[in-house]
């Protein structure tokens, strides 16, 4: 798995935010599938960042979220989208087609959904929409 499967969302749309923010001050290549990064936080700290490609839980920053642990934070992702476009790119097509295919799902599922509903007899449908009606009841009374 590499830097962008590992990390979590959260980490990944700062990452990105602070990508298209230029928020890595400094950058430089290391080894084959490094990089040796200073990125600029949210606090006007400067953090010290490297990203191993080959072994991304290798990969070190000193923010306090990552420092001693072994993740992978928006800093990280911050030097790995700015070191490679082409990276942030990819990710961004891929979210675009996983949304995409998701919308498609629903879609169906309605589809579905409806087919269901046409299927049932007058009775089941009272049934069903008794408890429907109640469910959505007991679910505003929980909120
Ligand atoms: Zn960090």
């Amino acid at each position: 798995m590499g830097l962008v499967e590992l990390a979590s969302d959260k980490s990944l749309w700062r990452g990105v935010d602070y990508c298209e923010n230029k928020k890595v001050v400094s950058l430089k290549k290391e080894g084959f599938a490094g990089y040796q990064g200073r990125v600029s936080g949210s606090d006007n700290k400067v953090y010290d960042v490297h990203i191993d490609k080959e072994h991304p839980r290798k990969s070190t920053c000193t923010c306090p979220f990552a420092a001693g642990r072994r993740v992978i934070c928006k800093h990280m992702i911050a030097v790995y989208f700015t070191a490679e476009p082409q990276a942030k790119e990819d990710f961004l097509v891929e979210v675009e087609q996983w949304e995409a295919e998701e919308e498609q799902r629903e879609l169906e599922h309605y589809k579905d959904l409806e087919k269901y509903v046409k299927s049932l007899s007058k009775s089941e449908l009272q049934v069903q929409l008794l408890d429907a009606l109640i469910n959505l009841e007991e679910s505003r009374n929980y909120w």
